[in-house]
């Protein structure tokens, strides 16, 4: 079983000239979920449909990274797709994607950093369409620049999240920080599209990524019995 995310991983560690090691454990990950083997979370992983689409534009080494969080989103939402950014050339796949008259493209990215005509609060794609959320998933330095650099993707609306939004789902979640990672932006997208189960879904599989992976980090016990992982069942099997 392969995804977007998976297979750019795949891609990229082609293209590398010494081996990626990833930081922490040495011991063998799984390769579906990225977790050490002992402390998989595949059997529980939810699979949903959703009407909203997803498409990652994934800075260079982000898809090798055990802890990178686009890939939880392909986990969840099937049809998600994923590309390689690079300044000076585009995946003609890509493009086409862009231009697909089923989706209405949204760059996901802070308002404040863009001309207030391109910036827009809801999703309201025209009839018909399905909203596409385009999310840089990189460090904030390198998502400013991508965003600059990509001059195809100027013609699109940029959907920002407001401050309310975010705080709200802060509140619900109870984080403690203010750095949102790429599934928890997309969680959010999907919920002002209305595909409230795939958001949940994805909040879901987020915490039960985070509890297994710092499990096998710390080396503690993961309660499979527990609310987290009866929540999951309930999305279904994989
Ligand atoms: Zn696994």
């Amino acid at each position: 079983m392969t995804h977007a995310v998976s297979r750019l991983r795949a891609q990229r560690l082609a293209r590398c000239t010494k081996p990626f090691v990833a930081r922490g454990s040495r011991a063998p990950r799984c390769p579906r979920c990225r977790v050490i083997a002992s402390y998989c979370l595949c059997p529980w992983r939810p699979q949903v449909a959703a009407r909203s689409s997803v498409c990652l534009l994934m800075h260079d080494v982000e898809p090798l990274k055990p802890s990178n969080t686009g890939w939880l989103i392909a986990d969840v939402l099937s049809d998600t797709q994923a590309f390689s950014w690079s300044r000076v050339e585009v995946d003609p796949a890509l493009i086409a994607l862009l231009d697909d008259p089923q989706f209405q493209p949204y760059i996901v990215f802070p308002g404040e950093f863009v001309e207030p005509q391109r910036v827009t609060l809801q999703v309201a794609p025209a009839p018909g369409k399905r909203p596409l959320f385009i999310l840089l998933d990189a460090t904030w330095n390198e998502a400013r620049k991508m965003f600059r650099k990509s001059p195809y993707l100027d013609r699109f609306p940029v959907l920002s999240l407001t401050s309310d939004q975010l705080s709200r789902y802060k509140l619900r979640r109870s984080k403690r920080d203010d750095h949102f990672c790429t599934a928890e932006v997309a969680a959010l997208c999907l919920e002002l599209a209305g595909d409230q189960r795939a958001a949940s879904a994805l909040d879901t599989w987020l915490d039960a990524f985070s509890a297994h992976y710092l499990g096998a980090k710390y080396q503690l016990p993961v309660d499979v019995d527990d609310e987290l992982h009866q929540r999951l069942q309930a999305f279904g099997p994989a």
